[in-house]
């Protein structure tokens, strides 16, 4: 018998035009798209908004049998069958919040060859039955949507797609495609190597995001009221427009949305620790009214996809420049100018690796998200244009300055630390890691209160003199975004102690160079 011809990429822009008014594919998806319609594996690594789904949606309308996707979230699964349905797309889920009714209903259109695409949970598909009962059905392909999600190097980590390396031998003649926003190339390689994808095309779409402001602002250290100040007026500066805040805690989301509501702004305050029909609710809210602001925690993101947020702002930063790129990628997805703010501190990376010290992980992963996190911080704290820092990062070694971000518009003046950085780091090791950063300043200045003969005794007291408090103040918040410095939380009485001691002997022997910016921007009291 003859096999059918395969459908080409003429056919799948039609389809593109026909079922989501798409005129054209854009980027890399033609090439993720003609390499699915030949039948091979894919790994397409795209930047959030840059149109993952339509590149197996398509191919899964063209090609015969039924299209599989999975998908780490129920409400990621429920927007993209719902939108599917309105467009005509005979779509369907399997996930814990269907009804036994509704299953059956869903595996006899399968069956009868009546669904094109069928979304499903890595957990669902973890049971055995699920599996037995899809081998059974022709595939037209099998589509693994965040996945990134397989890798512990990732941020994501979800241990059921571990079990979806099995695919590959349940359905061996099925394409499978992987689609992912995360980018480095050490999750890219977990990916292939877990879900058993060797032979696969891996394509990465460039990271570039021309339309989006990037700015870094630093919060005035241990001021929470500051900060949530400052979040205040910049929503307020940008009223009527469309915005989403990222907080680090529940209770920081909680007080920021209701500090917003007092100052007349549409704030929907959104977190884990609601309920999914009440988080859903306040999706929808926020996508249908205008200038409706999401202050969220980190539970608020993937999929998210409203055309014209014009601005993410991270009250709290997040925990890597993926998590970064990802979050204020949300905004300007409509291609029109759009603004990613964030704000952080001395406190949010000592937070951060705190968080981390607690999580049950090997000791080699725990050490590559520390890493992650100093590389965030770095980039943040940095002079380095922030897109091309970012995408630099991410494997594209020509990335160039973007000429709009705050970095590129203002450049800032540095000035060389080093002599500075090795006055602080001697007199924290003398004063035996037991005080804060205040006294440590005192110390350096020669202005303790109540001073003891000891300390006067100490060779570092008073060495930095020649320098004024809003310095040494830059170089400590610094040394701690470099890693040479870290914050010792010690019950709400935080203790600066020495950093990584290679990092630190590097510097001390002048092998390290530190630079400090000479003003570095800073929240601001609202006008
Ligand atoms: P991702 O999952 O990569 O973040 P989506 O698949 O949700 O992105 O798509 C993001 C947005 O881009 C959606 O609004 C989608 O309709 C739109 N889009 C996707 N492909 C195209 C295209 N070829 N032309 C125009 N718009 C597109
Ligand atoms: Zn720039």
């Amino acid at each position: 018998t003859l096999a059918p011809p395969q459908p080409t990429l003429a056919e799948a822009r039609a389809t593109l035009e026909r079922v989501w008014g798409h005129p054209d594919f854009r980027g890399l998806q033609a090439a993720v798209v003609a390499e699915v319609l030949a039948g091979r594996d894919v790994l397409a690594v795209l930047p959030t908004g840059g149109g993952k789904s339509v590149c197996y949606q398509v191919p899964a309308l063209l090609r015969p049998g039924l299209g599989l996707v999975i998908s780490p979230l129920i409400a990621l699964m429920t927007d993209q069958v719902e939108a599917l349905k309105q467009q005509g797309v005979r779509a369907a889920r399997l996930d814990s919040g269907v009804s036994l009714e509704d299953r059956s209903a869903i595996w006899r259109a399968a069956r009868a060859g009546d669904l094109d695409l069928l979304y499903v949970s890595p957990e669902g598909l973890a049971s055995g039955a699920m599996l037995d009962r899809l081998a059974e059905l022709p595939l037209s392909l099998i589509a693994i949507d965040e996945a990134h999600c397989v890798s512990q190097w990732g941020h994501d980590f979800r241990p059921d797609y571990r079990t979806l390396g099995r695919l590959a031998e349940v359905f061996p003649g099925t394409p499978r495609i992987a689609v992912t926003a995360t980018a480095d190339a050490r999750t890219r390689e977990d990916i292939v190597r877990s879900l058993r994808l060797e032979g696969a095309e891996v394509l990465v779409d460039s990271f570039a995001r021309p339309n989006l402001q990037l700015s870094a602002v630093r919060k005035e250290s241990g001021s929470r009221a500051k900060t949530d100040a400052a979040v205040i007026a910049l929503v307020r500066e940008r009223r009527g427009k469309s915005g989403v805040v990222y907080c680090g805690s529940r209770d920081g989301c909680e007080r920021v949305a209701q500090a917003l509501q007092e100052a007349g702004t549409n704030a929907i305050a959104y977190h884990a620790g609601m309920d999914a029909r009440e988080r859903d609710r306040r999706l929808e809210r926020f996508l249908a009214e205008d200038g409706a602001v999401m202050v969220a925690t980190i539970a608020f993101g993937m999929g998210v996809d409203k055309a014209d947020v014009r601005f993410v702002i991270h009250a709290d930063p997040p925990g890597s420049l993926e998590t970064y790129w990802q979050e204020i990628g949300r905004a300007g997805r409509d291609g029109e100018t759009a603004e990613g703010i964030t704000l952080y501190g001395p406190s949010d990376i000592a937070w951060s690796l705190r968080r981390l010290e607690g999580r049950p992980m090997a000791e080699e992963v725990k050490a590559a998200q520390v890493r992650k996190v100093r590389q965030l911080f770095a980039m943040l704290d940095g002079a380095v244009c922030r897109p091309q820092a970012v995408r630099r990062y991410f494997g594209e070694a020509e990335a160039q300055p973007c000429g709009v971000c705050d970095i590129c518009q203002d450049p800032p003046a540095m000035f060389d630390a080093t002599v500075h950085a090795q006055k602080a780091l001697a007199a924290v090791q003398r004063l035996g890691e037991r005080f804060g950063r205040g006294r440590v300043i005192d110390h350096l200045l020669g202005k303790t209160r109540d001073v003891q003969p000891w300390e006067t005794a100490l060779s570092t007291w008073g060495i930095g003199a020649e320098a004024p408090l809003h310095t040494w103040r830059d170089v400590l918040d610094h040394l701690m975004f470099e890693g040479l410095l870290v914050e010792d939380p010690n019950e709400g009485k935080p203790l600066v102690r020495l950093g990584d001691p290679s990092a630190v002997r590097a510097v001390y022997r002048g092998e390290r160079t530190v630079e400090v910016r000479l003003t570095p921007a800073r929240v601001s009291a609202p006008r």
